[in-house]
């Protein structure tokens, strides 16, 4: 359906738009191109106008509009999600949400905000009060809140919290609905399963609720070995140290240091090293474990000086993704689980049976209660087809893959949406306004 742009603007009078196309354009993207499958399918989809809302009840009145005329609706954080969840497939309003960035409250233990707040500016006012993000993708400078609950999955603090979606990580949500008379919906314990992670097609998320963790002071170091399964293993048993507290646990397998340019000086060619993020307080009880592993501490900074310049987090998760492209435009990324096996036998499997093709890089973090081997490995990309054998033959070998290159939900790493989102979506968007077009199961339901 052709929308009207004149119609729509006279209706969004009073609230922030944009309608120059090359911003729009610009606001219409997102990180997909870290996959060489997604780029092409998702080129040229760009939205008609971006609206800002400053406040919910501006959201009420965004809602009210393109519920009225049935504008698909695209909502947006900061745009760094990885699956181009948030290029609209067909057109529309894209509403940037980062101008409501009001931190409600903090208690300790606890902090509201509203959907547009900045991760890294959580974090500086919590610590003000000795607690801090639970966990944050490697984009918590820029990405914000809602947006990493509506599409992100961990990070840097999942290995001592688990993932996103786990019991306990989101405490409540508030979104406001895409109905012919919007309304709030307040959701709380297991119903925010609901919203969690839905990719923006239920509900506009305004205000969460979410735990925090204690912040310690974290002390950032590099530990170096000469063979990655070793590397791996030690990665593995610092997990399973339960007294020493950490927040990162990254290895990485030869060559993807050298994407690494920062950190030249700390990673002779050739070896495998280990990243960390380890409190202080725990930090003398590692040069033994790291003994027992033949490893060697190239690089360690204290916690008052990581919080200067580039942090080591910045070098993990999706960033050793950003920063090998950033080298080499050819190479894309898997997203894994390895079972939680200390052995680590599947992985050394992999490790050897790609060799080159596949680059080894471990997340640790705590799944279930067990520490288990997520992966973010840098695959060298020659064609889909390669890409879909790769994928296949970790999964016939017990490797999940939450699939990086598609923007299909059930596609992903969800591969079904559960039924009660679903109830859910058909409740709080009945025109199917939100990104349609995201889920096979989903109709577009836009009829006129
Ligand atoms: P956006 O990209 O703007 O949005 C993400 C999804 O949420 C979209 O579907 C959007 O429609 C929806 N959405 C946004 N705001 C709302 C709202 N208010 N209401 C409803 N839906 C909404 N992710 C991780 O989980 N862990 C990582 O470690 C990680 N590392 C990354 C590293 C790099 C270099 C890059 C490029 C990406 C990485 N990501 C990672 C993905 C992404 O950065 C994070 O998930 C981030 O939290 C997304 O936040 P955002 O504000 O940019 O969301």
């Amino acid at each position: 359906k052709k929308i009207d742009l004149d119609i729509l603007t006279t209706a969004f009078a009073g609230i922030e738009t944009i309608a120059d196309p090359a911003q729009v354009a610009k606001l219409s993207q997102d990180y997909h191109t870290f996959s060489p499958v997604l780029a092409p399918k998702l080129e040229g989809k760009v939205g008609d106008i971006v609206v800002r809302p400053a406040n919910e009840q501006e959201v009420l009145k965004v809602a009210a509009i393109c519920a009225k005329y049935r504008v698909p609706v695209t909502v947006r954080g900061a745009g760094t999600g990885n699956y181009g969840q948030c290029v609209p497939l067909h057109g529309g309003v894209i509403v940037d949400m980062t101008r409501m960035h009001e931190i409600v409250w903090l208690k300790p233990g606890v902090a509201r905000l509203e959907a547009g707040v900045k991760l890294a500016a959580l974090d500086k006012q919590a610590r003000g009060i000795g607690w801090e993000m639970r966990m944050a993708p490697s984009t918590y400078r820029t990405a914000t809140i809602g947006g990493f609950i509506a599409g992100g999955s961990g990070g840097i603090g999942s290995i001592q919290y688990g993932l996103l979606s786990d019991r306990g990580n989101l405490l409540a949500l508030r979104v406001v609905t895409l109905e012919d008379e919007p309304r709030i919906v307040e959701l709380r314990g297991d119903d925010v399963r609901k919203v969690n992670h839905a990719w923006g097609i239920n509900g506009i998320i305004t205000q969460l609720e979410i735990p925090l963790g204690p912040a310690y002071p974290w002390a950032e170091v590099i530990i170096t070995f000469e063979d990655f399964i070793t590397a791996a293993k030690f990665g593995q048993a610092l997990g399973n140290a339960d007294g020493m507290i950490k927040k990162l646990i990254a290895i990485f397998a030869s060559p993807i240091p050298q994407y690494f340019h920062a950190l030249q000086e700390y990673i002779p060619e050739g070896v495998h090293p280990a990243f960390l993020m380890v409190a202080e307080s725990s930090l003398e009880s590692l040069p033994g474990l790291v003994q027992q592993y033949g490893g060697q501490i190239t690089y360690q900074k204290p916690a008052q000086e990581a919080g200067k310049g580039t942090h080591l987090a910045e070098f993990t998760w999706n960033h050793a993704t950003l920063h090998a492209r950033t080298v080499d435009t050819s190479i894309t990324y898997l997203q894994s689980m390895f079972p939680a096996d200390s052995s680590l036998q599947l992985v050394e499997h992999m490790y050897h049976y790609f060799g080159d093709e596949v680059m080894m890089h471990l997340e640790f973090l705590r799944v279930n209660g067990k520490v288990t081997p997520g992966a973010l490995q840098l695959v060298r990309y020659t064609t889909e087809e390669r890409l879909n054998e790769i994928i296949r033959y970790h999964e016939e070998q017990g490797v999940q893959i939450a699939n990086p290159h598609t923007y299909i939900i059930e596609d992903s790493g969800r591969k079904v949406i559960d039924s009660e989102q679903l109830k859910f979506k058909e409740m709080v968007d009945p025109y199917g306004l939100m990104n349609p077009g995201k889920s096979k199961v989903l109709q577009f339901k836009i009829t006129s």
